[in-house]
């Protein structure tokens, strides 16, 4: 690695505004609101972001209910991290914790994934074979990264050979950035881009094309270094303005962009991708290459008859009301965070205004009166264009910007504070939420 570029001493220098992160986490929203006794059997399927935080809230709320939560995982991952930890910045651990630490006493953790779901007759089933009935479902199983849609890309060829793929864990983003600091060593060509289906924080592709292009100038490889996005769409973002300001800071910097490509093959022996177009099938030869597969819900939900029946038929989300996240069909089935059929709001910031909209209309329910808290779309997407830059984008179903420091965060500027509150702030807001606090 060339002397000029040297992350550890970069992360040092934010270290000290760390309290900065904790007092934001503080400002969070206690849950004060009185207890309400029930003997509600509730499951909660997910113990990820939607899932602990849902079942720490409704735990704080009622007396006497039964929560069931069912996630296999053992381990919690703070995704947010994993862009950090694929430039350097952080080790795999950032974002690793256990999943016990976050669940509440006195709800039942089934270590087991829900193999079904039949919302006819409240029941779910594990993969272990044990029967869980509800009065309530929360599904909140984030969603499936299909790697094997990508012919001829496996996880093990991750970190090897200019192969990376973040989006599959701390470890994988850890064995990526092995890649990415290889290629901005010594140059070449570096494609990047994202899937044609809906996905969790569509800025993060966009991210991680902007901080290679800003390692490989500090390491002074650019002149010898390609950066090509390949865009699914002629859009390089859902929100048209958000849109034309990347699309901006593409051409000052030199970023290539290929629209309407979509990642189809990978033939890691020879270095060759190849895309779909709408003219047909290209290849593209690479030195470096940033794998982020189609997403969808998991099979079981998939199998569910939750999801929508006319709308993301190939993808399978579920067919919640945009506003209210109750699901159409089934009354006492709502979702949180990835999982929602929803046209915004997969990020872990669209799940903390998820949270109380679902806990109002449950509680409600339960007391006989009808829930009156609305999503109106939040996505929040920290998009870090450099090291120590980002743009706080925030922004609604209609695609308005709704920035949350009117007058004092210009969201479409690249700032130090917006990078702050991506490297510093996020997680111990993150923290809190999972704890129900914020
Ligand atoms: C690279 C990357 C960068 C990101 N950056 C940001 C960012 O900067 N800001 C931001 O707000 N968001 C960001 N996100 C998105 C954010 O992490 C997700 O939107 C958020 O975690 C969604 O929460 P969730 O509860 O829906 O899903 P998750 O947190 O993914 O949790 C889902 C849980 O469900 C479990 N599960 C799966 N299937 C089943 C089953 N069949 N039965 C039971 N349990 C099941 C899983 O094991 C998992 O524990 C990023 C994501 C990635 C990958």
């Amino acid at each position: 690695m060339s002397e000029s570029w040297n992350p550890s001493a970069t992360r040092r220098g934010f270290l000290g505004l760390a309290a900065g992160g904790a007092a934001l986490a503080a400002t969070g929203s206690q849950v004060q609101a009185q207890r309400v006794r029930s003997a509600a059997r509730i499951v909660v399927l997910g113990a990820g972001a939607g899932g602990a935080a849902i079942a720490n809230r409704l735990s704080a709320r009622l007396d006497g209910a039964q929560i069931t939560v069912i996630d296999g995982r053992q381990q919690h991952w703070y995704q947010p991290g994993f862009t950090l930890i694929a430039a350097g910045l952080k080790p795999a651990g950032y974002s690793i914790s256990s999943t016990g630490q976050w669940l509440p006493s006195g709800v039942n953790w089934v270590q087991e994934y829900a193999a079904g779901i039949d919302p006819d007759a409240n029941r779910v089933t594990t993969t272990g074979g044990q029967h869980f009935d509800y009065d309530y479902l929360i599904v909140a199983t984030g969603l499936s990264l299909d790697w094997d849609a990508i012919e001829g890309f496996s996880l093990d060829m991750v970190g090897q050979n200019g192969v990376s793929a973040h989006y599959a864990g701390p470890d994988y983003a850890e064995l990526s950035w092995r890649a990415l600091d290889r290629f901005t060593d010594q140059g070449g060509v570096g494609l990047f881009g994202r899937p044609a289906t809906e996905m969790k924080c569509a800025g993060a592709p966009l991210k991680i094309a902007m901080l290679a292009e800003d390692i490989a100038t500090r390491k002074g490889t650019r002149a010898d270094t390609q950066i090509i996005y390949n865009s699914n769409s002629p859009a390089l973002f859902g929100v048209p303005i958000v849109h034309h300001r990347v699309r901006q800071i593409f051409d000052e910097r030199g970023i290539e962009v290929r629209s309407s490509h979509v990642l189809k093959a990978l033939d890691a022996a020879r270095k060759v991708a190849t895309y779909a177009t709408p003219e047909g099938d290209v290849d593209a030869d690479y030195d470096f290459i940033n794998v982020i597969p189609p997403q969808r819900a998991p099979q079981a939900v998939r199998d569910s008859g939750l999801s929508w029946a006319d709308r993301w038929t190939d993808q399978g989300w579920i067919e919640v009301d945009r506003e209210t996240l109750r699901h159409a069909r089934y009354p006492n089935v709502f979702g949180i965070g990835d999982i929602n059929g929803v046209p915004k709001g997969k990020t872990a910031a669209s799940v903390k205004w998820h949270l109380p909209v679902v806990e109002d209309h449950l509680i409600s329910e339960i007391q006989g009166r009808e829930g009156t808290r609305r999503f109106n779309g939040y996505t929040s997407c920290p998009m870090i264009t450099r090291v120590g830059r980002a743009m706080l984008i925030e922004f609604d179903y209609n695609d308005n910007l709704v920035p949350s420091f009117p007058g004092v965060i210009a969201p479409l500027e690249e700032l130090w504070i917006s990078w702050l509150m991506k490297e510093v702030a996020l997680k111990p807001t993150y923290n809190a939420m999972l704890r129900g606090l914020a």
